[in-house]
């Protein structure tokens, strides 16, 4: 039996009178680039995630960016970041010229440790940039209140967390600022790129419309040296029709989740922890074994899939070799990405595929 680690089809199958509906209704609008579509979908992400203020972007890397430049981070300014994350977490941090300065995870939720923030912070802090990674909600309100006693604005990585909840409120207005991502892997992905962030602060919700559009209010009068960043009509049609299954996928997952975690309890690896009072998307089901690499290759032989989540962390990228952090310095990072690996997960698993990866794992013997 062949188990795939996410197929995108299947999603697509199963929606595909919906959505061939909405792409032809782009189609044949004329209109391709902002408009209705657009709108819509940002005033029923903004609903959804509990947020005042939802606007597109190009994608989730733009996302994260302009958030940061909408609340004037730049040169000279540090800002907070997880040492186990995604690149692009970094990479929006780096491309406004400030510094990122990480922070090792919880051992147990594998999210940014709020214990070992004040260490880190210094008088050119200026933001903390928490990531919900896999999908678990970070542990958002110590950040929130060191942040408020010490004058730091919140930028949440919320790409992995789409409908995520923190202490019953979903992921979409805790911080200043969310950003989030439609590339088509994640749990609310479009069929191309996307991405958009969400705000309570109007003000900061404007400016990150003025600099994804050329800096420009009105047409042809530009205020600020703005780019080109804007979530397309035909992915926002489809984000439409998506966002309305997207609470069943993820009580799909969760329920995936849910049999992994019976099924492999009291083995040799880590499972997941999930902080009590928050509700996991589930983005990505990952567990840690000290002989990861060969439980891949066990997995492989039997036909099923698996990623890494992130098999090299940030600071040993070449990308930053210019940042001089060198092996050893986040060895909580460096453990996790020589542990990890991300077990077949999403709305499509089926229950005989999920049955052969949990038989697989439990013959493994080192
Ligand atoms: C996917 C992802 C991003 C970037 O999103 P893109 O739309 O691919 O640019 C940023 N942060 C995290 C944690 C992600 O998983």
């Amino acid at each position: 039996m062949n188990v795939p680690f996410l197929d995108l089809r299947q999603g697509y199958e199963e929606l595909k009178p919906d959505i061939d509906c909405a792409v032809m209704r782009v189609l044949a609008s004329g209109t391709y680039i902002m408009g209705p579509e657009v709108e819509s979908f940002e005033q029923e992400y903004a609903r959804f995630c509990g947020a005042r203020h939802c606007v597109g972007v190009a994608n989730g890397l733009d996302a994260l960016t302009l958030s940061l430049l909408a609340m004037d981070v730049g040169p000279g300014d540090e800002v907070i970041v997880p040492s186990n994350t995604f690149i692009a977490t970094w990479l929006a941090v780096t491309s406004t010229g400030a510094i990122p300065v990480p922070v090792e995870p919880a051992e147990s939720t594998g999210t940014l440790d709020p214990g070992r923030l004040k260490d880190a912070i210094t008088p050119r802090t200026k933001a903390l940039l928490p990531v919900h990674l896999y999908g678990q909600p970070a542990d958002l309100d110590p950040l929130l209140e060191i942040a408020r006693s010490r004058g730091l604005l919140v930028l949440e990585d919320a790409a992995q967390a789409h409908g995520a909840a923190y202490k019953g409120h979903r992921i979409g207005a805790h911080g200043t600022m969310v950003a989030w991502s439609f590339y088509p892997g994640k749990n609310l992905g479009g069929m191309g790129d996307g991405g958009a962030v969400t705000t309570n602060d109007p003000h900061l919700a404007e400016r990150v419309r003025i600099l994804g559009n050329y800096g420009s209010k009105k047409k042809y009068l530009n205020a600020v040296q703005g780019r080109n960043s804007r979530l397309d009509p035909l992915q926002a049609a489809i984000l439409r029709i998506k966002l309305g299954t997207l609470p069943e996928w993820n009580a799909r997952r969760r329920e995936r989740a849910g049999r992994y975690g019976d099924a492999l309890k009291g083995q040799e690896m880590r499972l997941p922890q999930t902080l009590s009072g928050s509700d996991p998307s589930w983005h990505i089901y990952a567990i840690r074994h000290p002989d990861r690499d060969r439980l891949k290759r066990h997995l492989e032989r039997a036909g099923i899939a698996t990623l890494i989540h992130y098999p090299v962390p940030p600071h040993l990228q070449p990308a930053y070799r210019t940042l001089d952090l060198g092996p050893g310095s986040y060895p909580i990072a460096e453990r996790f990405a020589s542990e990890l690996l991300s077990l077949p997960m999403g709305p499509h698993l089926r229950e005989d595929q999920q049955d052969h990866v949990i038989d697989t794992l439990l013959e493994f013997r080192r």
